[in-house]
């Protein structure tokens, strides 16, 4: 496919935690339809080989290493984007640090951690970067949010906090910056990623995930990515300020 002919053809994405899972997943979709695309992660391996994979394919991809819990490298980060490709068009919020934990057992330092990455960087790229997208006539901002921004688990103090939160910042963001700059979030249950196995999951609990959905499967980064392209094209040009549950009919059940 060439550059010219994709869904998201001649725009500039920036991809949060691009290095792996949903992100690397959403990065190569966005590139396919004809993006070129900044991996921003911490992960400089991961990052470096999904840029490689990209560029091998026949896209354009672009790694920065970004510790997004650092507000000078995200500002750095869009800065490099912006030299190196002109413009920016969209930006995925996407990339999750997280430590589980209730109130009394979670250090404060990873309730910090959790909501700097979470939610506090997908500020930090709205304030730094949407000046940038104004520059070219504005953009798109799609949010990984979760079925945590609904529900929660037990112990899941700092990751469900920052879940919730990225929902009532993609409303005010879409309501302050329309209608050149357009806010949604995706909502994915349980999509089989890597994040699994540093989880350890155990291969028990993936069958009964997978079964108590009525798509009767796991999902993929793929089925992430394909909601995310959407919303980042021009065919979501009416779109703007609600999220996409992205998880196989997982909250549809009351039993
Ligand atoms: P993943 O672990 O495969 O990817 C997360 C990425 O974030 C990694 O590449 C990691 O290096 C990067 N990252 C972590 N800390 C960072 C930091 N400080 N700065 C920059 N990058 C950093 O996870 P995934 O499953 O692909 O999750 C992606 C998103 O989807 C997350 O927001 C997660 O909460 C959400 N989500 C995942 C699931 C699921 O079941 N996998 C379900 C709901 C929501």
């Amino acid at each position: 496919m060439t550059a010219t002919a994709g869904r998201v053809a001649g725009k500039v994405a920036i991809v949060t935690g691009g290095a792996s899972g949903i992100g690397e997943s959403t990065a190569k979709r966005l590139a396919q339809e004809g993006a070129s695309v900044t991996i921003a992660d911490v992960d400089e391996q991961g990052g470096k080989r999904v840029t490689a994979e990209i560029a091998a394919a026949g896209g354009v991809a672009f790694y920065v290493r970004t510790d997004l819990s650092k507000t000078p490298q995200i500002r750095r980060m869009l800065e490099r984007t912006e030299a190196r490709f002109g413009r920016l068009d969209i930006i995925f919020n996407n990339a999750i640090w997280f430590r589980h934990g209730t109130a009394t057992e979670l250090d404060e330092k990873d309730w910090d951690l959790t909501l700097n990455v979470g939610l506090k960087a997908v500020f930090l790229t709205a304030k730094y970067g949407i000046p940038i997208m104004r520059r070219t006539g504005g953009g798109a901002i799609v949010n990984t949010a979760s079925v945590h921004s609904l529900v929660s688990f037990a112990g899941s103090t700092a990751y469900d906090s920052a879940k919730a939160g990225l929902l009532g910042l993609t409303r005010t963001l879409a309501i302050d910056f329309g209608p050149d700059v357009r806010v949604n979030a995706v909502l994915p249950g349980a999509i089989l990623t890597p994040l699994w196995d540093r989880l350890e999951v155990p291969a028990g609990v993936r069958r009964r995930y997978a079964k108590m959905v009525p798509a009767q499967r796991l999902g993929t980064g793929q089925d992430v990515a394909n909601a995310v392209l959407f919303l980042a094209s021009e065919e979501a040009s009416f779109i703007t300020g609600t999220s996409l549950v992205v998880d196989g009919g997982m909250l549809c059940r009351a039993e």
